[in-house]
């Protein structure tokens, strides 16, 4: 079902007077409207109830020059490549979880300076760039739910499963599978799409995330 175009911004302003804007994010819009905020959806049918999640793959940590780099970042682009294009393909939400850390983060006290907030640094890779309908979420430290408001927006699009991609394998991306999963999210990691500090640590990270956080790695 869809909405005469007139009708979108009346819609819209319901939904905000209402505070309903996250609680009914797939509306009945069709997606050429200017005013659709929640684009995930073709046709007026309801976008699947899973989202992409996309971590860190910036350019502190993909770059050959990077303060972080993580060389086998460089080889799993094509395959995050491959999903972001099922995703759009499919509507599926995608979401990208960054850091954007302070000049003075307390994590640089542990690690160089990196992805500093409104630094080239901190932007997503240009292979995987976001479109503006995309949800990128800032985040300050190695998890990506605490501080932000990914729950708010995974609940709001009535999200239940995520597929984690990016790097680092052993860092935030089983940390953040963890803390999807005690939110009660299902989780799915394609073994492809995430780069470890190394290749023992990548593997060690994928049977944490397989044995005890019981995500599905596939
Ligand atoms: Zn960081």
């Amino acid at each position: 079902m869809t909405m005469p175009e007139f009708l979108g911004p009346v819609f819209s302003g319901l939904l905000f007077s209402l505070n309903l804007e996250k609680s009914i994010p797939l509306c009945y819009l069709d997606k050429s409207s200017a005013y659709l905020r929640y684009p995930y959806l073709r046709g007026g049918k309801m976008a699947k109830p899973e989202a992409l999640l996309i971590i860190d793959m910036l350019n502190d940590f993909c770059l050959e020059d990077a303060p972080l780099y993580v060389p086998m970042t460089r080889k799993v682009i094509p395959n995050i490549r491959r999903e972001l294009d099922r995703a759009r393909a499919e509507g599926t939400p995608v979401i990208y979880v960054c850091d954007a850390h302070d000049k003075d983060d307390i994590e640089f006290k542990n690690w160089p300076p990196h992805a500093v907030e409104g630094s080239s640094g901190a932007e997503v890779i240009d292979d995987l760039k976001p479109l503006e309908r995309d949800i990128i979420i800032h985040k300050k430290t190695l998890l990506g739910f605490y501080g932000t408001d990914l729950e708010e927006r995974l609940r709001g699009l009535g999200v239940g499963l995520v597929t984690v991609t990016g790097c680092v394998t052993n860092i935030c991306v089983m940390l953040i599978a963890a803390e999807a999963t005690v939110r009660g999210f299902k989780v799915r990691v394609p073994r492809d799409c995430t780069a470890g500090l190394d290749m023992e640590m990548h593997e060690f990270a994928l049977k944490e995330l397989e044995e005890v956080i019981k995500a599905e790695v596939y």
